[in-house]
């Protein structure tokens, strides 16, 4: 892609690099492995392998698996295919939870210098004497306990001595800090629950500011890059590297990624999988990867997308259309053209032999270099053509198919309408043409030229195929900022299924890779539910935004 300026970050890390802070650059993208990746997240990845990539070093993956409620091996699985797939490669596979032991220790270092103690307040105490922004808080009557007593309790925490809830570790900070974080954070928690890699090993867990700084220092990464949430979690992110003594990992913040149209928080995307709004994780309508890649979305175009948008200081909404701007890029340069009929229509021609087969060339895309070969198309005297192709009565500046009228059938011959048939209802059932021999497409001496050139497939070679059009997930921009429950927000007709689409033959070739134009359609890809008896084709997006005022 074009060139562009540097963004905040690289601007950080040419100077770290010029002036020796730092020889190697070492980033990490740490997901918590309670859900599926989505497209915010691809922002990050992009961001963090993009970095090692641009300027050497390398991207740790770690799971940040403090969590074992929430927290499956299936979510761990699933994130390290989305990656890969994305196209990075990470150096070390690594996991929060393989540092317990060692924060286990940080936690004992600093009960031993006297910065953390057991404190067995209620969590509403804790609440209390906490103060407010404006108000200093109060010490909590167990901050005063000895480091030998502290060091006991400690322990016997570990030891599953108490109940869930019945005390917590905290740093000893500063209970009259403007910043809330640094008011005795708590630091560790008990929680009786298994663990999905460490299982009954621990029943105490470390709260994410305990865990995540640590982590990055024990992984000597150098850049350690977050969303602005976290920027109030900096100075306790520092203050722990400080008071420790351990590798300086810095945080840096960035603004996160917000689209229009769509959630993108796993806490909520798990929602509609439980509540069964959506058939899965990789719905084709879940901004998740894998709900792309189902789409029919390509790596390149989400990275593109993550290029394009850039990596700014400040919140703000990047707008739908902008992806599908992306992946119709990448689309129109790489798919194959194909004939489809989405809403059939029979046409006669009474001019061309009945049983006469011919198999007729088309160009597999004209905007490919090599023009992406061709293929073979069988013809025949009965066709399907789109319903919408035909008017009885056209409107003005109508060059397609009405009765009287000429229109080329794409790759095939011109043909006139001579005649159609009607029902009772009055719709049109058939369209009767005769068709031009001397107009074969490539070797066309009729001088016979017509303005319009309509899609087609022959009857008797077409394969029928369920088609799946999708369209927003949610009728307003920001579903997170309305009132309510963001449920209340779905669109209603966010899936449309036409059940009788017919298609060009070639197309029982295609495989979950393949991608397609379905020309004066769209982009459409097969989907994993799809059999050799049963043809299911994604709409990944229309050939034209659609929602462009
Ligand atoms: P979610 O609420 O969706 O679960 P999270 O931040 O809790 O998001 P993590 O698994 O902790 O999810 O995220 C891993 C990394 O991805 C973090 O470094 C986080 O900053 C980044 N990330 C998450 N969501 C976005 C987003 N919308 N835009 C950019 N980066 C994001
Ligand atoms: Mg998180
Ligand atoms: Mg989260």
């Amino acid at each position: 892609s074009e060139e562009r300026s540097l963004n905040f970050i690289e601007e950080i890390i040419e100077n770290d690099l010029n002036s020796g802070k730092y020889t190697t650059l070492v980033t990490r993208f740490p997901p918590e492995p309670n859900g599926y990746l989505h497209i915010g997240h691809a922002k990050a990845i992009c961001l963090n392998f993009g970095l090692t990539q641009k300027y050497g070093g390398y991207t740790n993956l770690r799971f940040d698996d403090t969590n074992p409620v929430t927290e499956k091996t299936e979510y761990v699985d699933s994130q390290q295919e989305d990656i890969k797939w994305l196209g990075f490669e990470w150096k070390h596979e690594l996991y929060t939870s393989d540092y317990f032991d060692t924060l286990y220790d940080f936690a004992v270092k600093l009960i031993e210098n006297g910065l953390a103690y057991v404190d067995h307040s209620t969590a509403d105490e804790i609440a209390t004497l906490k103060g407010t922004p404006t108000e200093p808080g109060t010490d909590s009557p167990y901050r005063s306990r000895s480091v030998e007593e502290n060091l006991t309790l400690f322990s016997s925490m570990k030891a599953g001595e108490f109940e869930d809830g019945a005390c917590i570790l905290r740093a000893k900070i500063d209970m009259s800090s403007p910043n809330m974080l640094m008011r005795d954070p708590i630091i560790y928690r008990i929680k009786h629950a298994e663990h999905h890699r460490t299982g009954n090993k621990w029943c105490i867990y470390p709260m994410y500011d305990f865990a995540h700084g640590q982590s990055d220092s024990i992984e000597e990464i150098t850049h350690s890059i977050c969303t602005l949430e976290y920027v109030s979690h900096r100075e306790l992110y520092d203050w722990f590297i400080a008071q420790l003594g351990i590798f300086p990992s810095h945080q840096y913040e960035f603004a996160r990624l917000n689209l229009t149209y769509t959630v993108m928080s796993k806490r909520k995307l798990l929602q509609l999988v439980n509540e069964g709004v959506v058939t899965g994780w990789d719905d084709p309508r879940m901004p998740t990867i894998s709900g792309l890649r189902r789409r029919g979305y390509t790596p390149e175009s989400i990275r593109e997308f993550c290029e394009r948008i850039g990596i700014a200081k400040r919140e703000n909404l990047i707008e739908l259309s902008l992806l599908e701007f992306c992946i119709r890029e990448h689309l129109n340069k790489t798919a194959n053209r194909v004939m489809a009929v989405l809403d059939p229509i029979k046409l006669v021609i009474t001019n061309y032999p009945e049983g006469k087969e011919e198999i007729l060339i088309g160009e597999n895309n004209p905007e490919a270099e090599d023009k992406g070969g061709i293929r073979e198309i069988p013809f025949s005297n009965k066709l399907w053509i789109e319903r919408e192709d035909f008017m009885e009565e056209p409107a003005k500046k109508w060059f397609r198919l009405a009765p009287g009228a000429m229109v080329r059938l794409k790759n095939a011959y011109i043909v006139k309408c001579e005649d159609f048939k009607k029902d009772s209802d009055g719709n049109v059932t058939e369209i009767h043409c005769t068709y031009i021999p001397e107009s074969k497409s490539g070797e066309d001496t009729s001088e016979i030229h017509v303005k319009g050139t309509i899609h087609w497939v022959s009857t008797k070679h077409a394969k029928t195929a369920e088609i799946r059009v999708y369209d927003r997930l949610f009728s307003v921009e920001s579903p997170d900022s309305e009132e309510g429950d963001f449920k209340d927000y779905l669109h209603p007709d966010s899936i449309k299924i036409i059940k009788e689409a017919y298609i060009e033959p070639y197309l029982a070739g295609a495989d979950l890779e393949s991608r397609y134009q379905f020309i004066r359609k769209g982009y459409y890809c097969l989907d994993k539910d799809s059999t050799a008896d049963h043809l299911v084709f994604n709409q990944t997006v229309g050939l034209k935004d659609a929602w462009a005022k």
